[in-house]
């Protein structure tokens, strides 16, 4: 399957212009949609979604066209938003059972056989007594996930993925995501940290005031930034220098000063060597200097 979005704008009411004509294919498996705050990641979220209308353009998911067919293109979505919260005082196998009758799941035997699969897929069969609002966050991030897993959707769209997560359960999250990745479906990761994309994502979008800056794959983004990140050992004079001339990545106190990382097409003055950039230098390296580059003209 696969989502196309054809010269999409969106204008606030009060002006702001949160998608600037925005084209991009996302095909099957996992999506990262990646970008500072207010990129306008949420904004085209919830026009995937059909929460929202743009202003102009066009999506396709296959051949149904998403303005004229919402109420199929619902039928096959799931969504965790950022800010998802629960209703109180539901247990954990309400909640789900509620979500699952909501999205249409009528009979009540296979939707208790549903709710059952899905809790023990999350790993929250143990829990499913509990109350929903007294979980911990990671808890209550896999029942958000499985409320948008449940009624099998073909496109996933999942909203700051690990927002509130420690590493370990950032980590059951994402595997959670990428064993879904490997069926006919489409997950798209929104968010503005970098890790949560590295690991997954076989495409991905960056997305920076409103524009497409970059499609591709992770590893195309990190071949442009070859020949742009240096570590460089600086006294600590040099180092107040360089904080101000480079974005620095990592500094690490070394004998008589300290070894930096920067992101630069140079370093001249200083003793230098080039390394092998990471997502993370490829993001600081389109942030800083390629976009610069284009404002600047
Ligand atoms: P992101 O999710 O990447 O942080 P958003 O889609 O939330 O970005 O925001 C994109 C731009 O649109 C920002 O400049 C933001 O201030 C603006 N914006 C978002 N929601 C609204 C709204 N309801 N009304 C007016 N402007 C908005």
């Amino acid at each position: 399957m696969q989502i196309k979005i054809e010269n999409l704008n969106k204008v606030y009411r009060n002006g702001n212009y949160a998608i600037k004509n925005l084209n991009l294919e996302i095909p099957n498996g996992m999506f990262g949609l990646l970008g500072p705050n207010g990129a306008g990641k949420s904004t085209l979220m919830r026009i995937l979604v059909t929460l929202m209308k743009p202003s102009s353009g066009k999506v396709m998911v296959d051949d149904l066209d998403l303005l004229k067919n919402r109420r199929e293109i619902r039928s096959m979505l799931g969504y965790l938003p950022q800010d998802f919260s629960f209703f109180s005082k539901l247990k954990t196998y309400e909640f789900l059972d509620y979500a699952a009758r909501l999205a249409g799941m009528k009979n009540g035997a296979k939707r208790k056989t549903a709710v059952d699969k899905m809790l023990e897929e999350v790993g929250l069969y143990e829990a499913r007594d509990r109350n929903a609002n007294k979980l911990s966050g990671g808890m209550k991030r896999r029942l958000g996930i499985a409320q948008a897993l449940i009624n099998d959707p073909r496109i996933i769209i999942v909203d700051e993925p690990t927002t509130g997560l420690d590493p370990e359960e950032r980590i059951r999250f994402r595997n959670l995501l990428s064993n879904i990745s490997t069926q006919d479906v489409i997950i798209i990761l929104s968010t503005h940290i970098v890790g949560d994309i590295s690991s997954t994502c076989n495409n991905m979008a960056l997305l920076s005031k409103g524009e497409l800056a970059f499609a591709g794959s992770p590893e195309q983004l990190v071949e442009e930034a070859k020949g742009n990140v240096w570590v460089i050992n600086a006294t600590q004079a040099e180092y107040m220098e360089i904080n101000e001339k480079y974005p620095v990545i990592s500094t690490i106190p070394i004998e008589g000063g300290w070894e930096v990382q920067v992101v630069a097409p140079e370093v001249n003055g200083y003793y230098g060597k080039p390394i092998e950039p990471n997502l993370e230098h490829a993001y600081v390296h389109f942030m800083e200097n390629k976009l610069n580059q284009w404002s600047n003209t």
